[in-house]
């Protein structure tokens, strides 16, 4: 059972709004676009395991999609967390392509494609340390011990595995996606002892659920982009033309015509993502490139915002809800 669905994450998100508001001349296109291509091979690959891990007993197995906990003053990252009543199993999916080399001597992945070599960190280091780190997460919420288990997950059907002959157990730790169900299976067999009981499966649960806190971070201050530098207005979602005129409560393209009544949700989220949720009538005004403060009012009023303050000062909340 999925108690925490994948969600597309709101850093690529972000990087997509960023892209779409930024003029094409702008220098840091590529750097953008780079990190973003990067971002979404890596949610790709995790979404490709979607379909093995369906193979899994619903009932039985409980699983956490990019679930993001507080160890200390740290935060750690798991891709996907399976927890059953016997042990718990962190899958760590690496969507790379090319022929992968495991170094256990230097502790490194060796990337081999197109005649050229890449490292990466070990990822089996990175397992090692989030499994003491969910360890002692369990025991600071005072969670019984129960196993933690973790995996390397190979997503790309193309990647080919290799190390050298003397490291022949990493075969337990790195498997292509395909073995996932078996794997879990094996575990669940090798354990002899239901561990947790149905009260504090459930405590455990809650407790994964409610301590999970997702990634922000202010992009444009990542950047060092200005707000001053993003397009503004609202954009056509029909040939991209910027900014829509506003007439009689439409948004009206002068390049090709299209009249659409709520565009401005397009260009209020991407607001939401690159500068932040709350917003004036003034700030939105700006943003959307009209001057009527009544005509904003109107938008303001159409969506039902939760607001704070009064007349002027009156601030609201954007927020969209997420797939
Ligand atoms: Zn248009």
């Amino acid at each position: 059972m999925i108690i925490k669905p994948r969600k597309i994450p709101l850093s690529i998100l972000k990087l997509r709004a960023l892209l779409r508001r930024l003029p094409s001349n702008h220098p840091k296109i590529p750097l953008i676009q780079q990190e973003l291509s990067k971002r979404e091979a890596g949610y790709k690959g995790e979404s490709s395991l979607d379909f093995y891990l369906s193979f899994l007993d619903e009932k039985n197995y409980f699983i956490f999609h990019d679930l993001r906990l507080q160890d200390e003053s740290r935060f750690f990252q798991i891709d996907t967390l399976l927890l059953s009543k016997k042990f718990a199993l962190i899958i760590e999916v690496k969507n790379i392509a090319g022929t992968l080399f495991f170094d256990h001597v230097f502790h490194q992945l060796i990337r081999m494609k197109d005649g050229m070599e890449t490292a990466f960190p070990d990822p089996l280091i990175q397992i090692q340390r989030q499994e003491s780190q969910l360890k002692n997460w369990f025991t600071k919420h005072k969670l019984l011990e129960i196993p933690i288990y973790s995996l390397i997950v190979i997503s790309n059907a193309q990647a080919v595995i290799r190390t050298s002959s003397d490291n022949r157990k990493l075969g337990c730790k790195v498997i292509r996606r395909e073995m996932l169900p078996s794997k879990v299976n094996q575990i669940e067999h090798s354990l002899k002892e239901t561990l947790l009981s149905e009260k504090e499966l459930k405590k455990m649960l809650r407790q994964l659920q409610k301590q999970h806190v997702e990634a922000d971070f202010p992009i444009l201050e990542q950047y060092a982009i200005g707000k001053n530098e993003l397009i503004k207005g609202v954009i056509c979602e029909n040939c991209r033309y910027f900014p829509l005129l506003r007439r009689h409560g439409k948004w009206i393209c002068p390049h090709c015509q299209h009249v659409s009544k709520d565009w401005h949700l397009h260009a209020l989220t991407d607001y939401s993502l690159l500068i932040g949720s709350a917003i004036t009538n003034a700030q939105l005004r700006n943003f959307l490139n009209i001057t009527s403060s009544a005509g904003a009012t109107r938008i303001l009023q159409s969506m039902s915002l939760s607001y704070s303050g009064t007349n002027k000062g009156r601030v609201y909340n954007l927020f969209f809800d997420r797939k």
